[in-house]
């Protein structure tokens, strides 16, 4: 057998086959006929066929279902820089998108050919995710390499905590390169400010994906009374105002995300009148006793974290965009989002189908949403298109 490094990965026959075709980055352990080598959590490891030929490397998990995730296709070893040579890539699509924001996905994981990485760029602070042992050994020089790119920054470290148990993970959370003790980040999204809290934030502190989503939806806002189910930290809600509407309600369990919102807000000056509303309840049982609305916007957890929870899942987004669209006027607005991984846009188009039957209203299906450009997804990992929507008009 070929030695390439200190441990190799040989696949079943059938799988180099796909693999070799596919370049899909995920090597799942079934896939695997047998270990060369030094098995060690988070090492960089050659992916062979049978013959020995090298199709690859990845970073090598213990912990995980997926064995091993791809990061460089080739015979040959990875050049010494091929992570700088990643992240000025990554760097180069986001420079060609109008992002009207300076917050924004730099890093997209297997969607900019970097598996367990996620870098969001706040302003003047990068924050890094790392969500598998092998970056996360990397995370120093990712750090200076990111900087020689975006000069001037702060970096911080986000602990993803579920990743931290399944791929034993050990650093904590904090700054890496400047920083200080400030974890309330300002931004500023198509004019309007807000402040994210990279500490303990949801994701990295904020929902960068639905940008234009937001864009789409609150420039349908003027004159409305709107619904911002789920609202987080009010992003939907300062967007849709900064739109014209007449009244938004922002409903969320959380107690912090709906301070932060309310700060959010403050932070902004809308034009008068419009009445802005935030509410701690379960979005279920708020949308059952809920008046009417022009524009309801449903933004709801996944539901789904995997395969097996998809039913359930489809279950909850059903009921909430049946009871919705009872609860909208005549020509009323209903933007439904997914961001369960495990439901596609077909599955979920279903969803909307049996709810407007269970309605008895017609539904129209304006237009699909999904994550904004700066979160593009490998065509060969279609895992990374994970957040769908529908624009629907509602009779
Ligand atoms: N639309 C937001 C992101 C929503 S994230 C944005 O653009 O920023 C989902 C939110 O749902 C979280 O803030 C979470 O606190 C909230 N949440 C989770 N379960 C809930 C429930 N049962 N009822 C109301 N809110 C809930």
């Amino acid at each position: 057998m070929v030695q390439h490094s200190p441990l190799n990965i040989i696949l079943h026959s059938e799988q180099a086959r796909i693999v070799r075709r596919s370049r899909h980055p995920w090597i799942f352990r079934s896939a695997i006929s047998a270990c060369e080598g030094a098995i060690e959590n988070g090492a960089q490891a050659a992916v062979c066929d049978g013959e020995g030929k090298r199709l690859g490397t990845g970073f090598y998990s213990t912990g995980s279902k997926i064995a091993c995730r791809v990061f460089f296709w080739g015979e040959g070893e990875p050049p010494a820089d091929w992570a700088a040579g990643r992240l000025a890539g990554a760097l180069a699509v986001r420079s060609a998108l109008a992002i009207d924001s300076d917050a924004y996905r730099l890093v997209n994981a297997e969607g900019d050919f970097f598996p367990g990485l996620v870098a969001d760029v706040y302003g003047g602070t990068i924050v890094l995710k790392p969500s598998i042992r092998g970056v996360e050994r990397l995370v120093n020089d990712l750090a200076g390499a990111i900087i020689s790119l975006l000069p001037g920054r702060a970096v911080y470290v986000k602990r993803d905590e579920k990743a931290s148990r399944v791929e034993s993970m050990e650093l904590p959370t904090g700054y890496l390169i400047g920083g200080g003790d400030d974890t309330a980040v300002p931004i500023m999204e198509r004019g309007l400010r807000y402040l994210v809290d990279i500490r303990e934030g949801q994701k990295t502190g904020f929902y960068l994906d639905q940008r234009e989503n937001r864009r789409i939806v609150g420039d349908l806002a003027g004159g409305r009374r709107v619904l911002n189910l789920f609202s987080y930290t009010g992003a939907f809600a300062l967007t849709a105002l900064r739109g014209g509407a007449r009244l938004v309600d922002s409903v969320d369990l959380s107690r912090k995300a709906l301070e932060e919102a309310q700060r959010n807000y403050s932070l902004n000056g809308f034009p008068e009148p419009h009445e802005a509303r935030w509410i701690r309840a379960d979005g279920f049982e708020f949308l059952d006793q809920a008046s009417e609305y022009d524009l309801i916007i449903l933004d709801p957890p996944p539901f789904a974290r995997s395969k097996g929870e998809a039913p359930g899942a489809l279950r909850g987004y059903r009921r909430l965009q049946s009871v919705a669209i009872r609860r909208l006027a005549h020509g009323g607005l209903l933007a439904a989002f997914s961001c369960s991984g495990a439901v596609d846009m077909a599955a979920f188009k279903q969803v909307l189908f049996e709810a407007a039957g269970e309605s008895g209203r017609p539904v129209r299906v304006l237009r699909e949403l999904h994550a904004a450009e700066d979160h593009p997804w490998s065509i060969a990992h279609r895992e990374g298109e994970y957040l769908k929507g529908l624009l629907a008009y509602v009779e």
